[in-house]
């Protein structure tokens, strides 16, 4: 059985914690290696390699690290199939939407190889007689990033290109289901010339989580995963002091107005609902049908969805793959029986699905889709993370609003629409962080930055993007005049009259 280790320091590092986690290949339900998790011991001793490393790196001009970015660019575009058959193997997405998954992620790089740029400061001359004043942002120290399973290169990805680029040391804390793409990604910054220690990966559970946490030596924390969690990492970093950014789960909405382009809004929302197996922070898992459009919409999803098709993600035909894990399966089975019981009509029931002929054994599922879904509803309440798509109906688009602003979550949302007014209307009122308008899943580019509003992001800081490099950085102000002629000391506080 394979031993998936950590890396640090430039090496493969095995750690003294005696404890490991399976990890499985989703197409097939087999165990395909363990992973050791880092015991708290293990943690302390990679935060000192990386508190040391900051020394040198964080002196190492933009420019340069700059340039290992972009060695760090081409090493990702060779290495691009095989990245990409971890991602797979592992998380059990299908091939294509993984490559999509990790040119995403690519894009961050990207952004981060302008770090001269991004880092200018600005520069007044003359705020005063002889006196000038400049701003300049510099690097934290020790930054963590902890991931979840369902984008094991494009999550981390958001963070350290710009965490790094900005002069930080970084150890990421990938989830347990899937380390290998970001342990290679470390392989690849290694051959691009990173100095070892500047980026680590520690593999672990809640006992590495925590020991970041408390170390003092990790000036900032990066989080995304699940809200409970989410909560966690918000209040216990800034409990130890901490810079911090916890992304959280999601309900993401698509409003499908009347006037609509019905074939454009179906064909987004199957991508949106059933890409990825649903298990995406910006999946649309409810879409809310005004007016009378709600019969047609859901004749027309009945049929895309029953012409679903799931299997392994190494197959060329596929369109979904599994479920990560068996316990994940359970969970979302477990939603639909809910939604059942609660009274909503199952009109395709992904439950049904026949097992595949070599890979019974796989964590699969059928395409779901709920009618009549109501807000009182835990189906609709809350993030079952898999491909289950929430038909619920509004009577008008004021209705649509008030019903996505209660919601406890605010990641993504959709409208559907070919009137600019509502459009507008609707991106001025609605209280999510990211808006589509006639895109069924509004990722911002690496450039601008990702990040939802109310309890799925728990700071301040949205991830990459300006954002990302504010998040990175310290910002100081210095004031200065050079001695010229005779100083007098003065008592009042300082101003230009
Ligand atoms: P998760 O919260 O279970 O795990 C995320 C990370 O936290 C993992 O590294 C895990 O090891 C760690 N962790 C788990 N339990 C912990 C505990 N009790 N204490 C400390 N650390 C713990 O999330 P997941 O199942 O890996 O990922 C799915 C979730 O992530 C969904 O809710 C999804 O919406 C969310 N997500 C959000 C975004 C976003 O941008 N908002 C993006 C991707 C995924």
């Amino acid at each position: 059985m394979k031993t998936i280790e950590h890396f640090v320091n430039g090496n493969s590092f095995l750690g003294s914690s005696k404890r490991t986690s399976d990890v499985f290949n989703p197409a097939t339900g087999e165990v395909s290696a363990k992973v050791n998790l880092a015991s708290k011991k293990d943690v302390d001793d990679v935060v000192a390699v990386a508190k040391n490393a900051f020394i040198k790196w964080s002196q190492v001009s933009p420019l340069q690290r700059s340039r290992i970015l972009f060695k760090f660019k081409n090493l990702i575009e060779q290495n691009t199939d095989e990245l990409t058959k971890l991602i797979v193997s592992e998380h059990g997405k299908v091939y294509d939407d993984a490559k999509g998954s990790l040119t995403r992620g690519l894009e961050v790089v990207e952004f981060a190889c302008g770090i001269p740029h991004l880092l200018k400061g600005e520069f007044t001359e003359n705020v005063g007689g002889g006196v000038d004043s400049w701003s300049i942002r510099q690097p934290l120290g020790v930054c963590a990033g902890i991931t979840p399973f369902n984008f094991p290169a494009m999550v981390p990805m958001w963070m350290f290109p710009l965490a790094i680029a900005c002069g930080n040391t970084f150890i990421l804390k990938p989830s347990e289901k899937d380390p290998s793409c970001p342990l290679m990604l470390g392989k690849l910054l290694k051959e691009a010339g990173l100095p070892d220690g500047v980026f680590n990966v520690v593999n672990g559970d809640k006992e590495s989580v925590d020991s970041l946490l408390s170390n003092p030596d990790v000036s900032a924390i990066s989080f995304v995963g699940s809200t409970p969690i989410a909560k966690y990492i918000y209040e216990n970093a800034a409990k130890f002091e901490k810079r911090v950014q916890a992304l959280g789960g999601a309900k993401n909405h698509c409003v499908v107005m009347p006037d609509a382009d019905l074939d454009q809004t179906v064909a987004g929302l199957m991508g949106a609902a059933y890409g990825s197996a649903g298990e995406r922070c910006m999946a649309q898992s409810v879409a809310v049908a005004i007016g009378d459009i709600g019969d047609e919409l859901v004749s027309r999803l009945t049929k895309e969805v029953q012409k679903l098709k799931v299997g392994p993600g190494m197959d060329k035909s596929s369109e979904m793959g599994p479920l990560v894990t068996g316990q994940h399966l359970e969970k979302v089975t477990g939603y639909i029986d809910i939604g059942v019981k609660e009274g909503a009509k199952l009109v395709v029931d992904g439950r049904k699905f026949q097992k595949l002929q070599g890979y019974e054994k796989g964590f699969y599922i059928g395409g779901s889709l709920f009618d009549h879904v109501t807000p009182n509803m835990r189906i609709y309440k809350e993030e079952i993370f898999g491909p289950v798509l929430s038909v619920v109906r509004a009577k008008d688009f004021n209705e649509a609003i008030n019903l996505i602003n209660n919601h406890e979550f605010g990641n993504g949302v959709s409208i559907f629409t070919r009137d600019g007014n509502s459009a507008r209307t609707f991106t001025s009122h609605i209280k999510v962080g990211m808006v589509g308008i006639n895109i069924p899943i509004p990722v911002p580019m690496a450039f601008h930055s990702f990040g939802g509003w109310k309890r799925s992001l728990f700071g301040d800081h949205h991830v990459h993007g300006m954002e990302g490099v504010r998040f990175y950085t310290k910002l100081k102000t210095v004031t200065s005049r050079w001695p010229t002629g005779k100083a007098s000391a003065s008592f009042t506080m300082p101003t230009m009259s």
